[in-house]
């Protein structure tokens, strides 16, 4: 049995993606059956073959929302997943705003590619989704994309959570309550506090509400703002007393039974 996940990058915002600063390639969740792409922003393809993680073997695609540092290699997944268009196969999950569009919001995947994709679902929070040996439920965000949406996936050896870009709101907590991994974006450091994203302080507060700490968080979708990300880790660790760890380019977590392997 394998769970793991790979970070394609770290960095999130417009400055950490004009600047690839830090990358924003998004992150994966290999297990034995499945694996998940989320949210490939710019340079997810390139940093991919970089890392020699073959996109090839891509069968699912998670797309949080309709922000650029979140979706625009979206398309070239597809085609990877799909064999070069050439079989129709695997799964785009993501918001209204990134499937099909809703108003002012701009779908960003073309209908040639959906019509590629065997399952195209459109996920709202609560929505529920078996995929292949995991199980995705859609979390609830407050961001700019008012359809944004992040997940707890029910694997195997625990289950993982994400938040995607949100700001602090009370259904984070039971929606996170328990899960072995949470991975968090948070934006910036403590006391940072900004409209629309965590900073390092209202993750402590939401984790603190919880009935059951997560065992591991890990800080993702960091800004330029975030100067340094281990000392802020530290100092999360400290108040929650659980292990917390900053995505790096590359970072490998693999989940044991009981314990964790981190390789870069
Ligand atoms: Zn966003």
């Amino acid at each position: 049995m394998r769970v793991e996940i790979v970070f394609i990058g770290n960095g999130g915002g417009r400055w950490a993606t004009i600047t690839q600063k830090k990358p924003t390639g998004g992150f994966r969740i290999h297990t034995d059956e499945l694996k998940l792409h989320i949210d490939p922003g710019p340079g997810a393809i390139v940093r991919l073959n970089q890392l020699k993680i073959s996109p090839w073997k891509t069968n699912a695609i998670f797309v949080s929302h309709c922000h650029p540092d979140h979706y625009t290699d979206t398309e070239i997944l597809i085609e990877a997943m799909t064999e070069g268009m050439l079989k129709k196969r695997g799964y785009l999950i993501g918001s209204l705003t990134a499937i099909e569009g809703f108003g002012k919001y701009e779908k960003v995947v073309s209908e040639y590619h959906k019509n590629m994709v065997k399952h195209c679902c459109v996920l709202y929070p609560n929505d529920e989704i078996e995929l292949y040996d995991t199980k995705l439920k859609a979390t609830k965000t407050k961001h700019g994309d008012p359809f944004g949406i992040g997940f707890r996936l029910y694997t195997k050896l625990g289950d993982i959570g994400y938040t995607s870009d949100t700001e602090k709101i009370d259904s984070l907590i039971d929606d996170f309550d328990g899960v072995r991994v949470l991975i968090a974006n948070i934006t910036r450091m403590k006391n940072e506090r900004i409209r629309g994203h965590l900073c390092s302080n209202d993750i402590i507060d939401i984790i603190n509400s919880m009935n059951k700490k997560p065992g591991l968080l890990i800080m993702n979708h960091m800004g330029l703002k975030m100067k340094n990300p281990k000392r802020e880790a530290e100092y999360i660790s400290r108040i929650l007393d659980i292990d917390v760890v900053p995505a790096r380019y590359g970072l490998k977590i693999e989940l044991l039974d009981g314990k964790y392997i981190y390789k870069i």
